[in-house]
């Protein structure tokens, strides 16, 4: 169990991951959470230097799909501002929203990595499919209260980092 907790990679933002890296793993597809991985959450503003992360990883081939549990709305609005696809299912950590957006990618568990700022959401769900998983610190203090409670759990079992 807790093994599935553990992400492969950990990083202070999107920006900090080296796409050419997870090109050399054999990675093209990237499964990617929204609110405090590419945008403060509950906000509308793009930071740029996530914007410019994501133009450079899709110019070296990589396909993007946003999985949220945030709106649909909201989901698609930043899936067509980015340039990326958007799972029709959410419901994370389960799998069925992570298989949902591998095939919106036409993606595998070889070729396909997850990216999020939550434990118990974006690496569970990535890790029980096999797939390569990497945490981000979210961008933003400001989240749901329930999500503060699950950030209590994460400190307390993985030890992360806080600033
Ligand atoms: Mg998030």
């Amino acid at each position: 169990m807790f093994k599935k907790l553990k992400p492969d990679q950990m990083v202070e933002s999107v920006c900090d991951i080296k796409l050419d890296e997870l090109m050399r793993r054999g990675i093209s597809n990237i499964i990617i959470d929204l609110d405090n991985t590419l945008i403060p959450w509950g906000e509308e503003n793009i930071i740029p230097e996530v914007y410019q992360w994501i133009k450079a990883g899709q110019e070296m081939g990589f396909k993007f799909c946003i999985v949220s549990n945030g709106s649909f709305k909201r989901i698609r609005h930043f899936a067509s501002k980015f340039g990326m696809l958007a799972a029709s299912k959410r419901g994370k950590p389960l799998s069925r929203a992570f298989k949902n957006a591998m095939m919106t990618l036409e993606g595998n568990k070889h070729n396909t990595a997850v990216i999020g700022d939550q434990i118990f959401t974006d690496i569970l769900g990535g890790n029980m499919l096999d797939l390569y998983t990497i945490l981000v610190e979210p961008i933003s203090k400001r989240e749901f209260i329930g999500t503060r409670i699950m950030r209590f759990f994460e400190k307390t079992i993985a030890k992360r980092r806080r600033p």
